[in-house]
C-alpha cells in the first residue's frame, strides 16, 4: 500500500485495467493533465502509456511501484470528448482501455513520437479551381437538407433512398450548411478505394480543405489527415471506419453512408461498430447524425419503427426512372452451360445488341472453387483450414481464401496417381472464359480483388466502363456499391441461394441488400434497367416479397420473423471465441466460461454452446464459440462486465487466443 500521488496509465496490454506510476524522479508539474502520453517500464520493455487520471495512494506496495520515465506531451493528445469516447467505447465492448486508445492515434504517436498542433495554415483546395455549383434539389432531397439542418442537437436521421435517389447530393448540401458555419462534418464510407467517385464529388464542391483517411494511405499521409483534421484545418474528414476515431474539435455534423455496410464492423481484435460508436460519438457531441442506404440493416429499421431515428425517404430515382423490372429465371431443370441458362445468354444479346453494357454478379473468385480428381474423386484441400482449395487458372495456382495459402496446380493425384482433374462450380474467372466463348467480339470486363491488386487498375477499369458501349462485365462484391456506369442496362445475378439455407440467421437480410444494391446499378442513365436472377428457388417467400414490393417491405416481413423468434435487435447477443492447437484446448477453455457464468444464475441470460466452429479449423488452429444471448442489452452487459476480469485470471485463458464479440454481426467467422 502506497500513499502519495500515483498516475494510472492505459497501456496497450490486453488486461482490462489501469496501471500505476509513481511521476518522474524530477516531477514538478503537479498532478499530470489527462490524456497526455508518457513512457512506462512494464516488465522487460517500455511502453508508450496515456495518462487517465492521478490519485493518491495505490494498492500496490510502495517498493514495487515504478516510475514514469518519460513525459511525452506538454497538453493532452486526447481531448476530454475523445477521452470519453475511447472509455465508452472501451466499456461497451469490454476491451482494454489502453487498446483501444492506441489503436485510436496514428502509427507514429503511438510509437511516442513528439506531436505539436500546426496552427492553420491556408487552405490547400482554394485556387487548385471556383467549386462545382450545388444542383437543384428535388423536392423529397430539399426536404431532407432542410431537416438534416435545422438540427442542432442530437438526432439520427436514417435517409432511405433507393439507389440513384441522389443521397450523395443530401449529404454535400446539407455539410455544406454546417461547415459555412465554421464547423467540421465527419463523412464515414465503407471503403474508399472502392468509391473514389465519392470522394472526387466532395473535392469538386468544396472549397474548404478536405482530409482523407483510409487504409489505401502511406502511414505519412494518414498521419497527416488525422492532423488536419484534429488541428481544425480540414473541415470535412471522409474516411473507413477507423477516421471515427480522429479527434475533430469543431464536429457539427456526422454522415454514414452504406450504413448498412458489413465493413463497418472490424471482426478482429477491438470488435466495434463503426455504426453504432458513431451514433454514441454524435450523442456525446450533442449533433445530428445521418445514416443512409438504399438498405437500411435491421437494426437500424427497428429503432425508425421505435420512433428513436427519424426517417428521410428519397423515393424516387433523381431521373425519375423506374427501378429495373426484376425477372426470375427457375433453373430447377434447366440445362446450365458453365452456370448460364438458355433464356439468359438470349437476354443478354438483346441487350447487347442495343449497344449496352451487361453486368454479371457472381460472388466467387477464381475459376472454380473445387478440384477434383477424374479417376478416384480426390479433392483439393488446404491443410491448414477445413477448406477446399480454389483454382486460380490464369495464375496457375490453387488458393485457399480461409488462410491465404498459395500452392501450384496438382500435377498428379496424392491418392491414385492419376493426372486427370475435373473444375467443379463457376468462378469470375472461369464466367469469364465462358462468355468469351460464347461472345467472342465482346469486350470482357472482370472486376474482383484478383483483377485490381495493383493500385491504380480499379480506376482505370471504372473508367473504361464509364464511357464503355457494348460491354459484359463481371463483378464480384465489389461492384454492388455506389458505382454510377450509365450505359449499363441488364444486371445478371447468377448465385444467390446460399443466401437462402444458411446457418446464419442474418445471411436471409444480406441477400435482400445485396440483389438490391447489384440490381440497383442497372438503369441509371437513359434507358431502363432490367435484372436477372437465376434461383433454384423462385418461390421463396421473402424472395418472393422482396421481388413484388421491394426492399421496405422485405425488411418489415424479415424484421417482423425475427422479432417472432427473439433474434436481433429484438434480443442482444454476444459471441465468446477460442482458436488452440487442439479442439479440446478450446473447447475447454470456453467451458470453464461457462460454468463461471452459470454461477450468477441469471435465468435471463441464455447460454448457447460452447460448440466447435462451423469450419473448425482455419489456419492451423481449432475454433469453438460460445453465445450469449438476452431480451435486455443490461442484463447482457452487467454479466460480461463481471465475466471478463474473472476470464483473465484463468490459467487456461493462457493457452489459447480468446476474444469477444458484441453484437456480433457475423454469427460463425
Ligand atoms: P445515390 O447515392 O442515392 O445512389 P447519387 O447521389 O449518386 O445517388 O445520385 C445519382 C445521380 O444523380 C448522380 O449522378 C447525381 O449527380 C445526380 N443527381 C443527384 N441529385 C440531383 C439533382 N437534384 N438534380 C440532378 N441530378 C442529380
Ligand atoms: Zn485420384
Ligand atoms: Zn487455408
Amino acid at each position: 500500500m502506497h500513499t502519495g500521488s500515483i498516475w494510472r496509465v492505459a497501456l496497450a496490454t490486453p488486461l482490462r485495467r489501469l496501471f500505476d506510476y509513481l511521476p518522474p524522479l524530477d516531477w514538478e508539474g503537479g498532478e499530470p493533465m489527462a490524456g497526455i502520453r508518457v513512457r512506462v517500464p512494464f516488465g522487460a520493455r517500455s511502453l508508450v502509456g496515456i495518462v487517465i487520471e492521478a490519485s493518491h495512494g495505490s494498492d500496490i506496495a510502495a517498493h514495487k511501484l515504478k516510475r514514469v520515465t518519460e513525459v511525452l506531451d506538454t497538453t493532452p493528445i486526447f481531448s476530454a470528448p475523445m477521452l470519453e469516447f475511447c472509455q465508452f467505447v472501451s466499456r461497451y465492448y469490454h476491451h482494454a482501455l489502453g487498446e483501444v486508445m492506441m489503436m485510436a492515434l496514428p502509427t507514429r504517436l503511438r510509437q511516442g513520437k513528439p506531436y505539436t498542433v500546426k496552427a492553420g495554415t491556408a487552405a490547400k483546395n482554394s485556387g487548385e479551381t471556383t467549386p462545382a455549383p450545388p444542383l437543384a434539389l428535388n423536392v423529397a432531397q430539399q426536404q431532407a437538407v432542410t431537416t438534416i439542418c435545422a438540427q442542432n442537437d442530437f438526432h439520427v436521421s436514417v435517409l432511405q433512398g433507393v439507389t440513384g435517389s441522389g443521397k450523395t447530393e443530401v449529404y454535400l448540401q446539407s455539410i455544406q450548411y454546417f461547415v459555412a458555419r465554421g464547423l467540421q462534418a465527419l463523412v464515414l464510407v465503407p471503403e474508399i478505394s472502392l468509391t473514389p467517385q465519392t470522394v472526387a464529388r466532395f473535392a469538386e464542391r468544396f472549397q474548404a480543405q478536405i482530409a482523407v483517411f483510409h487504409s489505401g494511405l502511406t502511414e505519412k499521409e494518414r498521419f497527416e489527415s488525422w492532423a488536419r483534421a484534429a488541428s481544425g484545418e480540414a473541415a470535412i474528414l471522409i474516411g473507413t471506419r477507423s477516421a471515427l476515431f480522429t479527434p475533430i474539435p469543431r464536429l457539427g455534423v456526422i454522415v454514414l453512408d452504406e450504413e448498412h455496410d458489413l465493413s463497418f464492423k472490424q471482426q478482429d481484435n477491438l470488435r466495434y461498430s463503426a455504426r453504432d460508436c458513431a451514433i454514441v460519438r454524435a450523442k456525446q457531441s450533442n449533433i445530428p447524425i445521418v445514416l443512409g442506404s438504399a438498405t437500411p440493416s435491421l437494426e437500424t429499421l427497428q429503432q425508425v419503427v421505435a420512433g428513436r431515428y427519424q426517417c428521410l425517404e428519397l423515393p424516387m430515382r433523381v431521373n425519375e426512372q423506374a427501378l429495373p423490372k426484376v425477372h426470375v429465371i427457375d433453373i430447377r431443370n434447366q440445362k446450365l452451360d458453365e452456370g448460364l441458362s438458355k433464356p439468359l445468354l438470349g437476354k443478354i444479346t438483346e441487350h447487347l445488341q442495343d449497344d449496352h453494357q451487361v453486368l454479371l454478379f457472381l460472388n466467387r473468385r477464381g475459376f472454380a472453387p473445387t478440384l477434383m480428381c477424374h479417376a478416384c474423386g480426390w479433392i483439393a484441400e488446404c491443410t491448414r483450414c477445413d477448406a477446399r482449395l480454389v483454382m486460380h487458372k490464369k495464375s496457375h495456382e490453387m488458393r485457399c481464401h480461409h488462410c491465404g495459402k498459395v500452392e501450384g496446380l496438382p500435377k498428379q493425384c496424392p491418392k491414385c496417381h492419376e493426372r486427370q482433374f475435373v473444375p467443379l462450380g463457376v468462378g469470375t474467372e472461369r464466367l469469364e472464359t465462358a462468355l468469351q466463348k460464347f461472345f467472342p467480339d465482346i469486350d470482357i470486363i472482370r472486376i474482383d480483388s484478383d483483377s485490381t491488386k495493383k493500385k491504380e487498375s480499379l480506376q482505370q477499369i471504372l473508367a473504361t466502363v464509364a464511357n464503355g458501349k457494348k460491354q459484359i462485365l463481371i463483378g464480384t462484391q465489389m461492384v454492388a456499391k455506389g458505382h454510377d456506369f450509365p450505359n449499363l442496362t441488364l444486371v445478371v445475378i447468377l448465385d444467390v441461394d446460399s443466401g437462402f439455407y444458411s446457418a446464419d440467421f442474418r445471411n436471409l437480410e444480406r441477400m435482400g441488400q445485396l440483389l438490391t444494391q447489384v440490381g440497383g446499378r442497372a438503369g441509371r442513365g437513359e434507358t431502363k434497367g432490367e435484372v436477372i436472377l437465376q434461383t433454384r428457388h423462385p418461390e421463396h417467400p421473402l424472395l418472393q416479397r422482396l421481388l413484388q414490393e421491394g426492399y421496405a417491405t422485405f425488411a418489415q416481413e424479415a424484421l417482423y420473423e425475427r422479432s417472432v423468434i427473439g433474434l436481433p435487435p429484438y434480443s442482444y447477443l454476444a459471441i465468446f471465441r477460442a482458436e488452440a492447437k487442439s479442439e479440446a484446448q478450446s473447447l475447454n477453455f470456453l467451458k470453464e466460461v461457462q460454468v463461471l457464468l452459470q454461477q450468477y444464475r441469471i435465468p435471463a441470460l441464455s447460454i448457447l454452446g460452447p460448440i466447435a466452429a462451423p469450419m473448425t479449423r482455419k489456419a492451423g488452429f481449432f475454433r469453438a464459440q460460445l453465445m450469449l444471448q438476452a431480451k435486455e442489452r443490461a442484463t447482457l452487459h452487467s454479466v460480461l462486465k463481471k465475466i471478463v476480469v474473472k476470464i483473465e485470471e484463468l490459467p487456461s485463458a493462457r493457452r489459447v487466443r480468446w476474444s469477444l464479440d458484441v453484437d456480433p454481426l457475423e454469427m460463425f467467422c
